[in-house]
């Protein structure tokens, strides 16, 4: 004989009554099955839906009526094409009898626990009538048995006790007699001694299927759901989770408790001492393996921890006070009370002090707990010897579950320093002394970050996601979201790094996707996209709480250098080629730095100086490993190499400018180069990342352009000035060429003093044969005095600053 169970899914459309059915057809070949089925899906929610309607005397439970018959008699009509009037002549009788009942407790006001049970007992007692007729229809060899005839409980309605010695006699007396090839049974139904009817509890078909399975004796429990099996962690918030295939009962049991709702937490207790294995497996599926949950020993090589899982609803309740401490009695009177008021109490913990005990219920039971605490202890709260009790709201409870964890260090530590990573703030944890189990307490809104970080970190620890949130999609932003296109999956493969763009912006429109922009058609979805603002681009990428999130400016805007320190106390990385943050006030790029720190969110801005060239990386490389830097000679602008690589006798200095615009090597206000502002802000961010506190107005700008130039108020009149004083700039060049030198325009950083300049470069000198758009810079240190450590290289353009973007963001990746 075997014992299957079809949860409300399995049983939820006419579809899938037609998969039961062929599975269970298949079985009966060879056995006698008994199959237990809930209540259609969703049924036994909208029967307590319109029981509170009822009761709070709302007549929309009338139409809620409506809807649970509809969907009963559109199941009978699919599933039997012909011959449904006998079925739909007892489930009228019932439906008459269901509307009979809500008429009853809109017209008393009232539903009590009793009326609650013989409310929803409705739902099965449908659903396994309608399978088991339709079957028949078909001519299979199947009866329905009423499993309140046979399961006798105490009255403790809506979560009552099984007697366990008259159930099973009934049940093994049933089954003796009975012939059929196929049983059906409702779950979750039965009865108490005097009659009335009883539930096992919310999700108890499962159990009555163990408790059939245990009082037959049979070889294997099957429970059949929507899910091929007991996943790593609940599939439905986490992708990556998987079936496990072979779990131990404690495990199980732990991992229901703390809310893998695929299998309700009493099922095993049954089947547990007559080591009968409960086999989970997907009715949608059949072929997949699903889980096995039984005594047989795990090879102790397996993963440590075997599954995570969550609660959610938690409330958390503290009594504390000075007078606690030492003076036995507190939390028997505390437990007590909450055991009195019949309140499940989740989770515990003492602080060794004794000052405090803290505890996690469900949230629905606050109010009562928190009026019957404060009363046992009224006395002492008078006395000021404790504390009112303290309620929190909104919590939940996430648990990493392992028989092996007990012989395992620092599991703990991996739990919670990948939470805090993530800016995932713990509120209380508890530890079993058996330490099958480690559950923190934590806001529901992180639940799902929560749940993903801990399923990366124990499960997939070989890849990593990143959620990176691109702001600025011009020439550059553009080039990077084609490298992350081009390169994702070699990323994957070669560095076990998971990228993913999950929010792009430019000026006019955003978009967002908590699973991954798909970038095949950006474009067109960012054209499509909601309008843009900074503000809300922070509080979307915020809202979604992703992992390892990454903003990354890729605008020369002031106003998104602002919002990096928000960002920043997110725990949200900031990878920014924008360079008016670094080199903006020192106070202010101190303050990023320690929030960085302080938020473990990585701040990395290499391509503020050289672009993709690593010039900030071997910096704070040589600052890291104890070396000094005593000097910096750096040629540090793309675009005044280009500008006097290609000014001389033959041309004129207005139009190599216009060119170096017109190439993109300038800003889109040419001053900002040719002033020296632009290179004074690198050897700043330089000097500032050699240690030095130094600010913009301390370094020491010698200009080169003409009064007038200086002294111009607008793009436009700036360039009429650079013809009208082409002399001025001929007489530069001319200077430099009598000598034999180049014009380079020059940052020096040394003895804590800064300056740029325009210079003439004598032909011996390295930075003499400095071409096109090329960088370079010298770096003087302890370790290299006498030879500089030279880096040099492209040091503007679209591709190669996308590039220096990448690498900061796989940097943070490789951490
Ligand atoms: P049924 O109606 O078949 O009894 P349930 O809805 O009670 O099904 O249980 C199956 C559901 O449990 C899954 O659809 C999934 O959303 C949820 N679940 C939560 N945690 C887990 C887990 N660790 N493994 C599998 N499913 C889980
Ligand atoms: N129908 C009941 C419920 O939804 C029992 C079950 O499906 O296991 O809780
Ligand atoms: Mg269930």
């Amino acid at each position: 004989m075997k014992v299957l169970k079809f949860g409300g899914t399995s049983v939820g459309s006419s579809k899938n009554i037609n998969n039961v059915i062929n599975i269970l057809q298949n079985y009966a070949k060879t056995d006698a099955i008994v199959c237990v089925v809930s209540a259609v899906g969703g049924i036994t929610d909208k029967l307590l839906l319109a029981g509170r309607q009822a009761k709070n005397k709302d007549n929309n439970y009338l139409e809620t009526f409506e809807l649970i018959k509809d969907i009963h008699f559109k199941l009978i009509k699919e599933l039997n094409s012909d011959n449904h009037d006998s079925i739909v002549s007892y489930v009228e009788d019932k439906l008459n009898a269901l509307k009979s009942l809500l008429d009853g407790i809109f017209l008393i006001n009232e539903l009590s626990p009793k009326t609650s049970d013989k409310l929803v007992s409705f739902g099965e007692l449908l659903s396994s009538y309608i399978i088991a007729e339709t079957m028949k229809n078909r001519d299979m060899s199947a009866a329905r048995k009423n499993s309140q005839d046979l399961i006798l409980t105490n009255s403790n309605f809506t979560k009552a006790e099984v007697n366990y010695g008259v159930t099973n006699t009934n049940i093994q007396a049933y089954f003796k007699e009975a012939k059929e090839q196929v049983t059906i049974l409702p779950g979750f139904i039965s009865k108490s001694r005097l009659g009335e009817q009883t539930t096992l509890g919310r999700g108890g078909s499962d159990f009555t299927a163990a408790i059939v399975a245990a009082a037959l004796k049979v070889e294997q429990l099957e429970i059949w759901t929507d899910v091929s099996g007991m996943f790593t962690t609940n599939p439905k918030l986490v992708k990556q989770a998987y079936p496990i295939k072979k779990i131990s009962y404690q495990e199980a049991m732990e991992l229901s408790h703390f809310g893998a709702k695929v299998l309700y937490p009493p099922t095993v207790q049954p089947v547990l001492d007559l080591n009968i294995p409960i086999h989970i497996k997907n009715t949608m599926e059949p072929e997949a393996v699903g889980t096995i949950i039984s005594n047989e020993e795990i090879p102790a090589n397996g993963s440590v921890v075997k599954g995570i899982s969550n609660i959610g609803n938690i409330a958390l309740i503290t009594l504390q006070g000075s007078g606690m401490v030492g003076i036995p009695g507190f939390s028997k009177r505390l437990f007590e009370t909450l055991s009195q008021e019949k309140i499940n109490v989740i989770l515990i913990t003492q602080a060794s002090s004794e000052h405090s005990i803290c505890l996690g219920i469900d949230e629905s039971d606050t109010e009562i707990a928190k009026n019957a605490i404060d009363a046992t202890f009224e006395n002492e709260i008078q006395l000021h010897k404790i504390d009112p009790i303290l309620v929190e709201k909104g919590l939940s409870i996430v648990a990493l579950v392992g028989d092996n964890m007990k012989n395992h260090q620092g599991i703990s530590g991996k739990m919670f320093s990948a939470l805090g990573r993530n800016n995932i703030n713990i509120r209380a944890i508890a530890q079993g002394a058996s330490e099958k189990n480690i559950s923190a307490v934590i806001a529901e809104k992180d639940v799902k970050k929560a749940l993903n970080t801990l399923h990366e970190q124990f499960f997939e620890s070989k890849t990593k996601q990143l959620n990176v949130f691109i702001t600025g999609v011009g020439n550059v932003g553009e080039k990077l979201v084609e490298q992350i296109k081009q390169q994702r999956k070699y990323l994957k493969e070669n560095l076990k790094i998971n990228l993913r763009v999950a929010g792009l912006s430019n000026s006019r429109k955003m978009i967002f996707n908590e699973d991954g922009i798909d970038l095949s058609d950006w474009k067109v979805q960012l054209n499509n996209g909601e309008s843009a603002s900074l503000e809300g681009f922070f509080e979307n990428t915020k809202a979604l709480n992703l992992r390892n999130s990454i903003f990354v400016d890729v605008t020369a805007n002031s106003d998104v250098a602002n919002l990096y320190q928000h960002y920043l106390r997110q725990s949200i990385g900031v990878v920014a080629c924008n360079k008016i943050a670094c080199s903006s006030d020192f106070d202010n790029y101190k303050l990023l730095k320690r929030l960085s720190l302080k938020y473990n969110a990585p701040f990395l801005f290499e391509t503020n100086v050289g672009a993709g060239l690593p010039i900030i990386d071997t910096l704070n490389n040589l600052v890291a490993s104890g070396d000094k830097v005593t000097s910096i000679h750096a040629v540090l602008s793309g675009s005044l190499n280009f500008v006097f690589n290609n000014f001389n006798d033959n041309t004129k200095f207005y139009d190599v400018v216009k060119q170096a615009a017109a190439e993109g090597y300038t800003e889109p206000d040419p001053r900002i180069d040719l002033s020296g502002v632009d290179v004074a802000r690198k050897i700043l961010i330089l000097a500032r990342e050699s240690g030095i506190e130094m600010n913009l107005e301390d370094i020491e700008n010698k200009p080169f352009l003409s009064e007038a130039g200086l002294k111009s108020t607008s793009v436009d009149d700036f360039y009429k000035t650079l013809i009208a004083d082409e002399a001025h700039y001929q007489a530069l060049y001319a200077s430099a060429k009598a000598k034999g030198c180049q014009l380079k325009y020059v940052a020096q950083f040394n003895e804590g003093k800064a300056n740029v300049s325009l210079q003439e470069i004598p032909s011996d000198h390295p930075f003499y044969n400095l071409k096109g758009s090329d960088n370079i810079v010298m770096f003087y240190t302890n370790r290299y005095a006498n030879q500089p450590m030279i880096i040099k290289g492209a040091g503007a353009g679209a591709d190669v600053t996308a590039s220096g973007l990448f690498a900061d963001i796989i940097r943070i990746g490789n951490n």
